[in-house]
C-alpha cells in the first residue's frame, strides 16, 4: 500500500518515471504554478508516450540534434517555458539555456500575476541551486506577439519578440502559429504528432519533454546535422508509424 511516491521512490518500478513526473506536477500545482488544465494536457501527452513505448524514437533523436543546431546557430535564440515545463523539467531547461548561451522566458497561456511570480521564483531558486548564469525573462513584458489577443500575447522585446529561433515545449497551437507567422524558427517538443503545434512548428521533436532535454544536454555540439537535412512531414509521419508499428507488434506478442 502507500501513495504513488512509494512506487516513484523505486526506480525499478515500471511506472517510476511516469509517477515521478506526476508527482512533480502535483507539487507545482500546490505552489500555484499551474493552470487548471495542466493535468489534462499532461494526460494527453502521457497517452501518446505510452503508445510510443516511452522511449526516444530515432526520428525524434535526429530532430533533437537539428533543433540544437538551429538554436546554436541562431543570432537570438530563446527558450520559452510555461507552467508544465518548469514543473517537469525546470532544471534541464536552465541547463540547456546555459549550454546554448541564451535567455529563458516565462510565457504562459493563462497569465496571472500570481502564477508568473510562482514560476519566476521557482526558476530563480533552481538557477541559484545549479549555480548557472542564465537570464530569466518574462517579469516585465513590454511587447506583444501579433495576432494573439489578451494577456497571452505578452512577451519581452529582448526575449521572445526579437528571437529568430525559439524553443516552445508543450505549446498551444495558436501561439505556435503566431510565432511561425513572425518568421521565427519555431522548435516544438510535443508527444502528439497530430497536434497543431507539432504540425505548424518549423522543427518538431515528438518526445517526452524531460527525456528530450536530457538527450539534448548530452549531445556534442560540434557534429550536429545540417538544418537542410530536416524533413518536417517525414518526421511527423515517422512518429505516427512508430505508434502504429509498436501497437501492431504488441498485439502479435499478446496473441502468440
Ligand atoms: P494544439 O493546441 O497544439 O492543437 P492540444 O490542444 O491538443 O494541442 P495543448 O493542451 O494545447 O494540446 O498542449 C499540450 C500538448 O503537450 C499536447 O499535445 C500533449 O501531447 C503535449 N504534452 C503534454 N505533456 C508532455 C510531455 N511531458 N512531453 C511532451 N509533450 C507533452
Ligand atoms: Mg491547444
Amino acid at each position: 500500500c502507500g501513495g504513488p511516491m512509494n512506487h516513484a521512490a523505486d526506480p525499478s518500478h515500471p511506472r517510476y518515471r511516469s509517477l515521478l513526473m506526476r508527482h512533480r506536477l502535483e507539487v507545482a500545482a500546490k505552489r500555484g504554478m499551474l493552470a487548471d488544465s495542466a493535468m489534462i494536457a499532461h494526460g494527453r501527452g502521457e497517452a501518446y508516450d505510452y503508445l510510443l513505448g516511452e522511449t526516444t524514437i530515432p526520428s525524434a533523436d535526429v530532430a533533437s540534434q537539428i533543433a540544437l543546431q538551429a538554436l546554436m546557430q541562431a543570432e537570438h535564440p530563446v527558450l520559452s517555458v510555461n507552467g508544465n515545463v518548469v514543473a517537469l523539467a525546470g532544471d534541464e531547461m536552465l541547463r540547456l539555456a546555459d549550454k546554448i548561451g541564451c535567455p529563458l522566458e516565462v510565457n504562459i497561456f493563462y497569465r496571472t500575476p500570481e502564477r508568473m511570480d510562482a514560476l519566476l521564483t521557482d526558476l530563480r531558486k533552481r538557477k541559484e541551486r545549479l549555480g548557472l548564469d542564465v537570464d530569466i525573462l518574462g517579469a516585465n513584458p513590454d511587447a506583444v506577439i501579433p495576432g494573439l489577443k489578451g494577456p497571452r500575447a505578452k512577451c519581452e522585446a529582448r526575449g521572445i519578440l526579437q528571437a529568430d529561433a525559439i524553443l516552445v515545449p508543450l505549446e498551444d497551437g495558436d501561439r505556435c502559429e503566431a510565432l511561425v507567422a513572425m518568421g521565427k524558427t519555431v522548435i516544438v517538443i510535443d508527444l502528439n504528432p497530430l497536434s497543431r503545434s507539432s504540425q505548424r512548428g518549423s522543427i518538431t521533436i515528438v518526445d517526452e519533454l524531460s527525456r528530450c532535454l536530457e538527450n539534448m544536454l548530452t549531445m556534442e555540439t560540434e557534429a550536429l546535422p545540417s538544418l537542410d537535412s530536416y524533413d518536417h512531414l517525414q518526421t511527423l509521419q515517422d512518429a505516427l508509424n512508430a505508434i502504429i508499428i509498436g501497437m501492431k507488434n504488441k498485439f502479435v506478442e499478446a496473441i502468440e
